[in-house]
């Protein structure tokens, strides 16, 4: 007998093992997805793991629904990968899988409801009203889908609609699997193959000269295309050229004179022509190429520390350019996608359609589409921009691995699982692929910057910008005493305002930072001091002006805000702290004939938001732009000559052992917005504590510090690099189901680790949020000193889990692992 085994695309670990014929056996392949039933009567798309003969032990296994794939769908490589993100980061095999192919991939069952044809006609009367609907419906069409079912009886649970039916015999139910993904194909005309002698096709236009001059037209303009192009043509160009209806086109194909045919079209297409050349790279520039260079030839992973604007970008196109020259692909990884829209412009202008984008943004369609030209590693897809789980994709013949601003968080997979990092994975893969990775930021990780002390991997910097124009000069403005010498307007200072009119009275563009959303993040009671909560999460309600609601940043619950109180009913409220929309009402009366636009996640939702308003920035339409940390990520704008940080004290104050380190990068980040191209940038930084050792190491540009210092409180305070930090969230609404398992799964982890290790158990305890959409959660951390093993700690954490699973009163409880966690 032959079997698969295969991976789901769900949390459990193992994988499952179905029956194939022998015919079946010898055509599969690893990477190819079948469709199996699951459950009861669920069909899932799996991925075929592995084919063998080995009957299972301990269940019957059953048969395939059907084989999808032609060829498998993903890489050799590509699994190896994914298995190590698995094991790494705790979490199945198929939530990666999940995770990594574009939905379209997933194909998903439905349920089809069918006449029962043993039903007998004579008891139609024993049918409810709705029953009866139903069964009619089912006279006239052989089956419904369970949508049809709902518009048909007007209800949304139609579930004890359909289990009358059943117990009755009127109807059975049938799981049907289909395929989400579309390809586009476009219409493409030639001459039939009986006209493509002379003769034939003399014949044929002195039969059409007469009576139909119209098809001859088209015949001719067929002719006169054919003749300047080698491409195929397209009927929708052959009707526009020859001025002919569709109808006559369709005359000649029926007459078979003409011949259809369709081929498959990418639907994202590279429009542009002109490709420019590469820049010459200044010496510093050059230099630090020449080095990374040289480091590649022994090293794997080179970390280039380049201040903002010193023109990283153009030594990562050179690196691009040798690579895709030797026939090998070229990953390029971003935080954000607020950032591909200058890039992608950058590197089509360079490589042309070699540049392929995968984007969260991009319908399924699109996204399977870039998927297979990277499996194929056609040249349409040699270099690829992505945000994180671009990373996932299926390369096959990868040189080089490029992440742009290292040290951002957002490469850290929060939720669901797998909960990876996108920076260190794609390490990982560059190594399986015995490819580099460059690393590249203003302001590196502590992590990675400790890696190059510790010779992990190599260091290469460049400490001008391009064009030797200087550093932003970052004033520190302490509003504690502007508040007391009343120089205060709304949240600017009076020093902020007078260097905003400077640069807009020299017609330059301003960028202010203020790193939350909605008008104020707390509207409070004057006379109780009452503020309303989400009624989901324990956390307050933001305000939000522009709409006139109140909102919870954790679950997007809304409400229309009140006029009064809602415990006393007094109307006195006000407002705490303050987001970027009350910054923008504020700019509105300060200064009433600029064009003010804000960038926040508000503003930025659609396939094209953020695109809109860059563009608009770009093309100075907009004076000063308003945002949250959006703005700070590599924009590179030629006008801005001021940038203003509203408040940097509420990013200090962030209960996080990298708040320091985050405000620093913050700080440099989002100075670096400023003065790109001809005189000095100015950036201007309110805050309650002008003398905070990190804000002055931002203003200095005192990174190496800023470093030490870190290095030494986490080595003190025992964080990463020192060590690792396993998060374990426990999760459930009931409170009290929550403290007794996360306290039961503390003891188990202490019985462990406390004999014989040196491993760090924190918690159980609350969070901050301590509720998020009904559900407590509780925290166990585990720190695990950098001399010892964390795969050792995880198979503890494995086996306890285990333990944990199979004691049924918190069977309910959701544990989550979080290793790395932040
Ligand atoms: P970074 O990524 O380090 O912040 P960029 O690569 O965006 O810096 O470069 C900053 C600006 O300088 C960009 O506008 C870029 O076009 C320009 N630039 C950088 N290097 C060169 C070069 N060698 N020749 C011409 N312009 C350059
Ligand atoms: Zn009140
Ligand atoms: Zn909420």
């Amino acid at each position: 007998m032959h079997f698969i085994d295969v991976v789901l695309p769900i949390p459990l670990e193992k994988t499952f093992t179905y029956v194939v014929s022998e015919k079946e056996a010898s055509f599969l392949k690893t990477g190819m997805r079948v469709a199996v039933p699951f459950g009861k009567t669920k069909i899932y798309t799996a991925l075929v793991y592995r084919v063998h003969q080995t009957l299972p032990e301990t269940y019957v296994p059953k048969e395939i629904d059907q084989i999808l794939d032609e060829a498998p769908i993903i890489s050799e490589k590509q699994l190896k990968e994914w298995e190590w993100i698995a094991s790494y980061y705790m979490c199945s095999l198929g939530e990666v899988f999940k995770a990594a192919v574009p939905s379209a991939f997933l194909l998903e069952s439905e349920t089809l409801i069918l006449k029962n044809e043993s039903f007998n006609i004579g008891e139609e009367n024993s049918l409810a009203d709705d029953e009866w609907l139903v069964y009619e419906a089912l006279q006239h069409q052989s089956m419904l889908k369970v949508q049809e079912v709902s518009s048909i009886i007007d209800r949304k649970n139609i579930l004890p609609v359909l289990k009358r039916l059943l117990e009755k015999n009127v109807i059975h139910l049938k799981e049907e699997v289909y395929e989400q993904y579309k390809p586009k194909l476009v219409r493409y005309i030639k001459l039939g193959n009986a006209y493509t002698s002379d003769e034939k096709l003399s014949e044929l236009l002195a039969s059409l000269s007469n009576r139909a001059h119209k098809q001859r037209e088209v015949i001719m303009t067929l002719f006169s295309m054919e003749a300047t192009t080698n491409k195929p043509i397209k009927v929708k160009d052959l009707e526009e050229k020859s001025g002919a209806s569709s109808a006559v086109v369709k005359t000649l194909i029926e007459k078979n004179i003409l011949e259809e045919y369709h081929l498959q079209q990418d639907r994202i297409q590279y429009e542009g022509d002109k490709v420019s050349s590469l820049k010459d790279l200044n010496e510093y520039q050059a230099s630090a190429l020449t080095k990374i260079n040289n480091h590649f030839k022994t090293d794997e992973v080179v970390l280039l520390h380049g201040v903002t604007s010193s023109g990283k970008t153009e030594v990562y196109v050179k690196l691009i350019e040798k690579v895709i020259n030797e026939g090998k692909q070229v990953l390029y990884l971003l935080p954000e996608i607020a950032l591909t829209t200058q890039l992608i412009k950058r590197l089509q202008d360079y490589f042309g359609e070699k540049v392929s984008v995968y984007h969260s943004k991009y319908s399924v369609n699109e996204r399977v589409e870039v998927w297979n030209n990277i499996l194929k590693s056609v040249s349409k897809a040699q270099i690829v921009i992505g945000a994180r789980s671009a990373v996932l994709l299926p390369f096959s013949n990868l040189g080089l691995v490029i992440v742009d601003e290292e040290h951002e968080v957002s490469f850290k997979q929060f939720d669901p699982a797998p909960r990876y990092h996108a920076r260190d994975t794609a390490i990982v893969l560059a190594s399986l692929h015995k490819a580099k990775t460059l690393l590249g930021t203003a302001t590196p990780s502590i992590e990675s910057f400790y890696n190059t002390k510790i010779g992990k991997y190599k260091l290469v910097e460049i400490n001008r910008r391009y064009g030797n124009v200087l550093m932003p000069d970052i004033e520190l403005t302490d509003i504690k005493e502007k508040h007391r010498k009343k120089r205060m307007t709304g949240h600017f200072s009076d020093r902020l305002i007078e260097a905003m009119q400077e640069a807009i009275e020299e017609g330059e563009q301003i960028i202010l930072f203020q790193n939350r959303r909605g008008y104020a993040p707390i509207l409070e009671c004057n006379t109780c001091g009452h503020s309303p909560q989400c009624p989901n999460c324990d956390v307050s309600l933001t305000y939000h002006q522009y709409k006139n609601q109140l909102r919870c940043h954790y679950c997007g619950y809304a409400m229309a805000k009140q006029l009064a109180c809602g415990a006393c009913g007094s109307s006195e409220l006000d407002t705490k702290g303050f987001g970027t929309e009350q910054i923008e009402a504020e700019l509105k009366e300060i200064f009433p004939k600029l064009k003010i636009g804000r960038m926040d996640s508000d503003t930025t939702r659609g396939k094209y938001g953020y695109e809109k308003i860059i563009t608009a920035f770009e093309q100075q339409e907009i004076d000063i732009l308003v945002g949250t940390q959006m703005l700070t990520k590599g924009l590179d704008f030629r006008n801005v000559s001021l940038v203003g940080v509203m408040n940097a004290d509420n990013l200090l104050n962030f209960p996080d052992f990298r708040a320091h380190e985050r405000s620093f990068q913050l700080i440099q980040q989002v100075s670096g917005r400023a003065g790109r191209t001809k005189k000095r940038g100015k950036v201007i930084i309110q805050t309650y504590n002008p003398f905070h050792q990190v804000l002055q190491q931002a203003s200095l540009n005192r990174y190496e510090e800023l470093f030490t210092d870190q290095v030494n409180e986490r080595r003190q305070f025992k964080y990463p690099p020192f060590t690792r930090i396993i998060k374990i969230v426990f999760k459930n609404k009931d409170y009290n189901k929550v403290n007794e398992a996360s306290s039961w799964y503390a003891k188990a982890l202490h019985t462990v680790f406390d004999s014989y290790t040196k491993t760090e158990i924190l918690g159980p305890e609350f969070p901050p949020v301590s509720r998020i959409r009904n559900e407590y959660l509780k925290n166990i951390v585990i720190k695990v000193p950098q001399n010892q093993s964390t795969k050792q700690t995880k198979d503890a954490l494995r086996k306890i889990d285990k333990t944990f699973n199979a004691i049924a009163a918190y069977r309910s409880v959701r544990i989550i692992y979080n290793v790395d966690a932040y």
